[in-house]
């Protein structure tokens, strides 16, 4: 399985005319002082700044630490020397390597491509030089897992790539476009457990979706949108044309469709009061059950308002879009509709769409309006980053 799924790769690539390389922050999130560099397949040069100083095969293992600021190199037969940066730059198309922080043991994980390690006062920053297509690939993997249908990968590779080519300088003073954490998109190194997902993201090499005016578009998605999306504007306060409200049946039935909370009306109706709402105290007690036929921005009470959205988050609901009923004993019941914030293309319900037959176009134009799904090689300059590094 593995050989047949390198062969594919290597097919794709030399189909590809032009493969382009992006640089992925790994261990974002931890302070990195040491590490140990397993060469899993193909085959690596090894260099500090522009100068060879070595290669690196399968089997070969390397170790890297932090030294004043610098990278010390040494491996099972001596040391390389220190240096500021040390590159593994990828001799054949096939190779990948495992990589494990040893200060502070973390848990090791594998990458398609190069590496690249540089020093800093206190950390090392380590860098994936990944080809477009095998870092999309690994964030599908890491975000849609490895069980989902063609066809939603291939909805997803477009949003995710759209995304990638959105934040390209996310990071740029870091040395890198985007981090490997939730902050950029989860990314948990090379897709290896279902062949698909680099199938789908091969099938779809180079198509991003656009907005009317040629514009990379805001790429949100969210679990379960509970029968209807909700509009940009009622969640970021800016109206975003191709972000509106949805009715979207494809998301209903689908396991995290409802949820639901009791809480005590007393502490509903202090908090409400405690958010400004000093109506609350004098208002007939069902004026204060919400009530949503459809999805709401604000709840309203006697002229004061509070965006649903911030109701959601200060009780830690799944959504902003609920419902409450009186129960005895001086109870609220709250029945809750979705998962997340709703707006743009609803996980759960993409997921149904794809088993229905739906084709990767038909599920990203039911969730976005108006857009235009094309090459990013044909957007205007304008609406790309520099794709180069220095
Ligand atoms: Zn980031």
């Amino acid at each position: 399985m593995k050989r047949i799924l390198t062969i594919i790769w290597l097919i794709m690539i030399a189909l590809g005319s032009t493969a382009q390389v992006i640089r992925i922050g790994l261990y974002h999130n931890e302070v990195v002082e040491s590490v140990a560099v397993y060469a899993t397949s193909g085959e690596y040069e090894i260099k500090a700044g522009d100068r060879r100083i070595g290669t690196f095969r399968k089997g070969d293992i390397l170790f890297a630490t932090l030294k004043e600021g610098m990278i010390s190199l040494h491996d099972a037969g001596g040391v390389y020397g220190t240096f500021k940066s040390v590159e593994l730059s990828a001799l054949s198309l096939d190779a990948t390597f495992r990589l494990r922080p040893v200060a502070p043991a973390l848990e090791s994980q594998s990458y398609d491509d190069g590496l690249l390690l540089e020093g800093n006062d206190a950390y090392m920053t380590i860098i994936n030089q990944v080809d477009f297509d095998r870092y999309i690939a690994g964030v599908l993997e890491a975000e849609v897992g490895p069980n989902a249908q063609r066809e939603l990968y291939k909805a997803h590779a477009l949003l995710t790539r759209t995304y990638m080519l959105n934040h390209f300088d996310r990071h740029r003073d870091e040395g890198f476009s985007l981090c490997d954490g939730v902050h950029c998109q989860a990314y948990h190194g090379r897709a290896q457990y279902n062949p698909e997902i680099a199938e789908a993201v091969f099938e779809t090499s180079g198509e991003v979706v656009a907005d009317y005016h040629y514009k990379l578009i805001t790429a949100a998605y969210h679990a379960n949108s509970g029968g209807e999306t909700q509009r940009a504007s009622d969640v970021w306060l800016k109206d975003v044309d191709y972000l509106q409200a949805v009715l979207d049946p494809y998301s209903l039935h689908q396991p995290a469709a409802k949820w639901y909370d009791t809480i005590q009306y007393a502490a509903w109706k202090d908090y409400l009061v405690g958010r400004g709402m000093a109506s609350a105290k004098k208002v007939p007690e069902e004026l204060l059950y919400i009530q949503q036929r459809h999805r709401s921005k604000y709840f309203v009470l006697d002229g004061d308002t509070l965006m649903m959205t911030r109701i959601r988050e200060d009780w830690g609901w799944r959504s902003s879009f609920f419902n409450m009923f009186p129960e005895e004993g001086g109870k609220i019941v709250v029945w809750g509709k979705g998962y997340g914030h709703g707006v743009g293309l609803s996980q759960e319900g993409a997921m149904n769409m794809a088993s229905q037959d739906f084709s990767y176009k038909d599920i990203i134009k039911f969730y976005f309006f108006n857009i235009r799904i094309m090459y990013y090689d044909d957007l205007p300059d304008s609406s790309l980053p520099d794709l180069g590094y220095e």
